[in-house]
């Protein structure tokens, strides 16, 4: 069996920035942390962000309406503070950023401007196991068209007998159907395998065909590097409670490539928002969009959604995305080796792809006997691992670089080797 020392020396060589975060108590085992590995679903609390969320309530307290203006941080352009970090982590301009609403509400913000089905290209493209929401978001988009869900979403599956999608037969389906296709949305993370899109390769083989080609990046936000202005990607959308560290429910991030913004052809649904902030109080009947993804905004933010987010963006900002993805690489091949000792004797498969440049930090595992919650819960309450089932046979493990450490790598290993019973 592997070596907890071992795991203990390379955390000694290796510190993170685990003393950055609040790390939850253990329900049960032999550690008073828990072994957080559920940080793809939703990421820690940093240590910072309660300051920051109460000095946005204070100046409320204080200032009332004023606060608009003479806040510390005034909440007219607060929104703005976000722009910056947020492009820096995505690879955008500020003008294609904008920090707004949630992830499923923007989906449908930017569907409306680029999901405009006409004559025989209507298809919208997604895959198979695409996040719930996804799926919903698409079928009722095809529906507000006039559209019939079933036949105008197609859903890209995996190879019989294979767990993820080849990057090559999404190729070749563009090259063979694209003309149908007027949307391509993937997520550039898969939620459920782990698999890591190659977005660049896809963005141009979609747009090539004529479609329009938009990520959503739930998964690989402040997970991957990206690089979204120069794939040439159309459109995007994060959340920021995942990877970004934000909280429950945190605001979501949307681009929007420059070759888009101040396109006057492009409908959009607008509010007081939506129109350039210098000309927003003469309260004008019709709006002037700024030539920005702020154009995208509808309503005015919640100004207590956003110290959240500028403290974990500060964060990535402070740590850097490169250096980040170095130690997600390293942290995530030692987790795979240590299950794959683990799975050798027992029912448990890795389905995430083996190729580094293939995936985040996420390690998804098939169990072949019982239920992925039943394993979860003895994880949890018998040795203080949290992870996050997938009924019904998939458990996600996600080694996030910021605050998890080998010994938590270790300490998954070991749980599943006391809980999963050795094969017959
Ligand atoms: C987490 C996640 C969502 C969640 O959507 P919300 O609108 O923020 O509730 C949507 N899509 C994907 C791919 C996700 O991973």
């Amino acid at each position: 069996m592997n070596n907890e020392d071992e795991a203990r020396r390379r955390d000694a060589d290796e510190p993170g920035h685990r003393h950055l975060f609040h790390l939850p108590p253990a329900d049960g085992g032999r550690y008073p942390e828990a072994a957080y590995l559920a940080g793809n679903s939703l990421g820690l609390q940093p240590r910072a962000t309660r300051d920051e969320l109460f000095a946005d309530l204070d100046a409320w307290r204080r200032l009332g309406v004023e606060g608009h203006l003479e806040a510390e941080r005034p909440w007219l352009p607060y929104h703005e503070l976000l722009t910056a970090p947020a492009a820096r982590l995505v690879g955008a301009r500020p003008a294609e950023v904008v920090v707004m609403n949630s992830l499923t509400v923007n989906l449908h913000l930017l569907m409306v401007s680029f999901y405009r089905p006409a004559g025989a290209r209507t298809r919208i493209l997604i895959e198979d196991a695409a996040f719930p929401s996804d799926s919903y978001a698409v079928r009722s988009q095809a529906r507000f068209h006039g559209l019939d869900p079933d036949t105008t979403v197609v859903r890209l599956r995996p190879r019989p007998g294979e767990d993820v999608l080849r990057t090559t037969d999404v190729l070749d389906l563009l090259a063979a159907e694209g003309e149908t296709v007027a949307l391509v949305l993937l997520g550039g993370v898969n939620y459920l395998t782990g698999e890591l899109m190659d977005i660049p390769a896809i963005t141009a083989a979609g747009r090539a065909a004529g479609a329009v080609v938009g990520w959503d990046l739930a998964h690989a936000a402040g997970n991957v590097p990206l690089a979204l202005h120069d794939w040439d990607v159309d459109f995007a959308a994060w959340c920021s409670y995942k990877y970004l560290n934000s909280g429950p429910g945190a605001l979501s991030g949307v681009f929007v490539h420059e070759r888009h913004l101040g396109d006057p052809a492009l409908p959009r649904f607008e509010g007081w928002w939506s129109t350039e902030a210098a000309t927003r109080f003469e309260m004008t009947p019709v709006s002037r969009p700024p030539a920005t993804a702020e154009a995208w905004q509808v309503s005015n933010p919640p100004i207590f959604a956003m110290g959240p987010v500028r403290t974990s963006l500060e964060l990535f900002d402070a740590v850097g995305m490169p250096a980040l993805r170095g130690r997600s690489v390293r942290l995530t091949g030692y987790l795979e080796k240590l299950l794959d000792e683990v799975s050798a004797a027992r029912p448990l498969t890795v389905v995430t792809p083996r190729d580094p440049a293939r995936r985040g930090a996420q390690l998804s595992v098939r169990i072949g006997a019982g239920s992925a919650a039943g394993l979860a819960k003895r994880l949890r309450y018998e040795h203080g691992v949290i992870a996050d089932a997938r009924e019904p046979d998939i458990v996600r493990f996600a080694p996030v670089p910021l605050y998890c450490t080998y010994h938590d790598c270790w300490r998954v290993a070991d749980a599943l080797a006391a809980t999963v019973e050795v094969s017959a």
